[in-house]
């Protein structure tokens, strides 16, 4: 019986993907397709026109999620899922997210090919707002596909602009001609995520295929100092609250703590300083930081060296620290993780286990369905930028994976062929 990765045509997805990529284009060969503007409002539209012309079904819900679905033949039975995200960052690369997506159309297009018919349905999903630098934090619709956060939680966060992104979304669904509304939360029995991996190790090894074991946890946390502005020349300085010397002290002590283990990812990325004046003793900063480490326990043994390292450095300054965001480290499925690895193996193709450090809307599916990622390998680690760039025949070799893997996932051990 044919795979149906025999059928993935690595040139025709390399192709829409540099069809996609149109919309929002850049000068500079990059994309800016931030979530829920025109130029994702476009996108969209073009992969609705696209899934039509290939006999699927499009669905959206109230968070803007765009679903293609494949019908199988037990309309009873949850759906498999496979995409990504086709928003970017505002200077952002062709692949990250667009990649998941146009694999997914690949993927059904080769079950089809095959003359396969799945016993569950097949749907092609991009997740809405998954980079949050228009509407911040990002996830939005995988949050809200899955239950972590509802719509009245995130329609009144404003862009820079001043726009809601309930107007946005809005806005968004107001433009999908006869695409009908479903509910969150239904029942999904997998998820797949291909992605580029945004790091340097699948090229490294000359590695095409990735299957990723988990995605690392993060915290991040918003610390805030208050002192007290005063002269530069005359404030004595055993009299001075020093907003900014604290902060400094702190900052130090943190990056001293996690200097051990060695892979933990520490990163103080903003300071803001108020008044932020030559002359004058700072009366307050808020800064933040960002911390990550595949293991949970060195987070929260880290998490509280943090805690008491702010409120030992504070000196005369008050000092409040705030979390904003918690996610756990994850391991994924392993039956997933097993599926992906073989269909690999079977294919010839060389594939390791690899760690996600980024977040990704697999992170969410993962509550409520099996969900596994397939990274591929992109030039130099690089992501988030113009420059991004992966090859035509690993996209190809990933897509390929997702093929056979959707296939299995979609028609458990009843693999049957309606054609030869
Ligand atoms: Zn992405």
């Amino acid at each position: 019986m044919a795979r149906p990765s025999d059928h993935v045509d690595g040139a025709r997805l390399w192709r829409r993907l540099m069809d996609l990529s149109r919309f929002g284009a850049r000068a500079d060969g990059g994309v800016d397709r931030q979530t829920l503007t025109q130029a994702e409002i476009a996108a969209r539209a073009h992969l609705v026109a696209l899934g039509r012309s290939l006999g699927l079904d499009p669905y959206t819900d109230e968070g803007a999620n765009l679903f293609l679905r494949c019908p199988g033949r037990r309309p009873d039975l949850p759906a498999v899922l496979a995409g990504s995200h086709i928003d970017s960052q505002p200077m952002g690369g062709r692949f990250d997210g667009a990649f998941g997506v146009m694999a997914a159309f690949e993927a059904v297009e080769a079950i089809r090919a095959a003359g396969l018919v799945p016993e569950r349905a097949i749907e092609i999903v991009a997740f809405t707002n998954e980079e949050g630098c228009r509407f911040s934090p990002g996830m939005t619709g995988s949050d809200l596909f899955t239950g972590v956060r509802t719509l009245a939680e995130v329609a009144g966060i404003r862009d820079a602009a001043g726009i809601t992104q309930g107007d946005a979304l809005a806005a968004v669904l107001a433009s999908d001609r006869d695409v009908p509304q479903r509910p969150f939360r239904r029942p999904v029995a997998a998820f797949v995520e291909p992605h580029i991996e945004q790091g340097p190790i699948l090229e490294r090894d000359g590695i095409p295929i990735g299957v990723v074991t988990g995605i690392q946890g993060t915290r991040r946390y918003r610390v805030t100092v208050t002192g007290e502005a005063a002269h530069a020349g005359t404030a004595e300085r055993r009299e001075r609250r020093d907003a900014l010397m604290a902060a400094v002290r702190m900052i130090a002590a943190i990056d001293r703590a996690a200097a051990d283990p060695a892979d933990t990812k520490l990163t103080v990325g903003m300071i803001e300083v108020t008044p932020n004046a030559p002359s004058v003793v700072p009366a307050e900063v808020l800064f933040s930081i960002d911390l990550r480490h595949p293991d949970n326990a060195v987070v929260d043994r880290l998490d509280a060296e943090i805690r008491a390292i702010v409120e030992a450095e504070r000196g005369p300054c008050a000092a409040s620290l705030r979390q904003i965001q918690h996610n756990p480290s994850l391991t994924f499925s392993p039956d997933l993780r097993a599926a992906i690895a073989t269909a690999a193996g079977a294919l010839g193709l060389p594939h390791r286990d690899i760690l996600s450090a980024a977040g990704h809307d697999a992170r969410q599916l993962h509550a409520v369905c099996p969900t596994g990622m397939i990274f591929v390998p992109c030039r130099d680690g690089v992501s988030h930028n113009p420059a991004e760039w992966a090859e035509p025949d690993d996209l190809a070799a990933g897509a390929r994976v997702l093929a056979d893997v959707m296939w299995h996932l979609a028609t458990g051990d009843e693999v049957r062929a309606v054609a030869s």
